[in-house]
């Protein structure tokens, strides 16, 4: 398999012909931690974990430079056979190296990060996590709910540096505070052109408080860099966590073809400008907490999405309480944690059908939205369910252009840019997008993945 590998990749690079793979076994966790860090590895090398639980791992620093065409490997000999269990820090430092196969089951953070994609101050850059699955990782002594004496702060995949692809996982039954997937920015780390791919982030129980996002990329305080991450095709079922599942908190960012399936909470754009949201699709199924699309802030453009029976918003566009924060800004004026102004948004030819509400200016604060433009979409319920806070203010900052709405009870809809139109069929294109979002998610050698993904394709049979 390596040699074909090779010999495809030799088509447009140079390979390194004396790479080696080093075989580990369960009972070798001491050579596994040196080998992975002592500068044996080279180019082209891998390391290959034996069919096995690989226990109490504890530090784990895997600093390893590979190539363009040479990553260096840190696999399981059979994916899904080599499972890491009890606490462990794995910090990846380098380029190119790839974790693939590797099942992290009943591990849990040592300290309060799981894996690491940076050791101290050097990250990582053009490396990939793919066909691993991380599932019910919870340290034992951290509680489930929110404490106001213990930290219950657990966060699984932590991305720093550049470049890094996470891709064809299996995440779930994360109980623990703290983030699935967080994405740290920095002044000096930030561009960071990450890429989360056909992974399914499954189960994750209510918390009962903040701090339960499934993805969070960036934080208020890093908010007005650019992350340029994208995060698409992936699915998320059950992320019940909190009202906050990806919590966009930085500039520049794509978020595509996901599927929210019945996932109590939304996509959010917390903080940050110039985001994207394109072609997701939500479907709530009438079940209390699912939710559409958040926005707050600047620039973004929220395009052919389609939201499906959420029991809360399908679209909303929040009130303000600051302006935009800018380089002249005083923090401590215009707090990074508040709500800045929606502005400059476009939002286009997305479709919202049966959801709870359609919330257009609502929130604290006094600065209205502005300069929203909301064209081409279409808004289906057995009534009117627009409901647009301080009209006379809000509405000045709106402008509606061939928007079309079929209400069931056949009232009216009197705004301009809106038009009565007859019940569009949506349910083909719905099952189109559901059936096409399940495909090739996940690591396929994972029952509960293929289980997952089972249970929403059942109902579109
Ligand atoms: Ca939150």
């Amino acid at each position: 398999m390596k040699q074909f590998a090779s010999i495809m990749l030799g088509l447009a690079c140079i390979c390194n012909a004396q790479a080696t793979d080093y075989f580990i076994s369960p009972n070798e966790t001491a050579r596994l931690a040196t080998i992975l860090n002592d500068g044996t590895l080279k180019p082209g090398d891998n390391v290959i974990l034996r069919d096995g639980t690989y226990n109490n791992l504890g530090t784990l620093r895997f600093s390893a430079s590979g190539t363009e065409c040479d990553s260096i490997g840190l696999r399981a000999e059979h994916p899904g056979k080599a499972i890491i269990s009890g606490p462990l820090n794995m910090m990846i430092s380098g380029k190119y190296q790839h974790i693939d196969g590797l099942l992290f089951h009943k591990a849990w953070a040592a300290g309060t990060h799981l894996i690491d994609f940076k050791d101290g101050e050097t990250r990582a850059s053009h490396c990939r996590f793919t066909n691993c699955a991380i599932d019910d990782c919870n340290d034992p002594n951290k509680p489930e709910k929110p404490s106001p004496e213990k930290n219950t702060t657990e966060y699984w995949v932590n991305l720093y540096g550049d470049n890094i692809r996470v891709d064809h996982c299996y995440f779930a039954n994360k109980r623990v505070g703290g983030l699935v997937m967080q994405m740290w920015l920095t002044e000096n780390d930030h561009l960071n052109n990450h890429q989360i791919d056909h992974n399914l982030f499954g189960n994750r129980p209510p918390f009962g408080g903040n701090g339960a996002e499934i993805i969070r990329i960036g934080h208020s305080w890093s908010s007005q860099l650019e992350s340029r991450s994208v995060v698409e095709n992936n699915v998320f079922l059950h992320c019940d966590g909190e009202n906050e599942i990806i919590s966009v908190k930085s500039c520049h960012n794509i978020l595509r073809g996901n599927l929210f399936y019945e996932a109590r909470g939304g996509l959010v754009c917390r903080h940050g400008h110039y985001n994207v949201m394109e072609s997701n699709t939500f479907v709530g199924n009438n079940l209390r907490g699912t939710l559409g699309i958040r926005l707050i802030n600047q620039g973004h453009t929220v395009y052919n999405n389609h939201c499906y029976r959420t029991n809360g918003f399908g679209l909303l566009v929040r009130m303000g309480v600051f302006e935009r924060p800018d380089a002249n800004t005083d923090i401590k004026k215009e707090p990074l944690t508040s709500y800045h102004r929606s502005e400059n948004i476009n939002i286009a030819k997305n479709a919202f059908v049966d959801c709870g509400i359609i919330d257009l200016g609502s929130g604290r604060g006094t600065k209205e939205p502005r300069n929203v433009r909301m064209t081409d979409n279409y808004f289906a319920n057995s009534t009117n369910n627009i409901k647009i806070t301080n009209p006379e203010l809000t509405l000045a900052g709106f402008e509606f252009i061939d928007n079309r709405y079929n209400w069931g009870d056949n009232s009216e809809h009197r705004l301009s840019g809106f038009i009565q139109v007859e019940a569009e069929d949506f349910a083909a294109q719905e099952k189109s997008r559901v059936m096409d979002g399940v495909k090739n998610i996940g690591p396929s050698w994972y029952e509960p993945n293929m289980n997952d993904l089972q249970y929403i394709s059942k109902n579109y049979k």
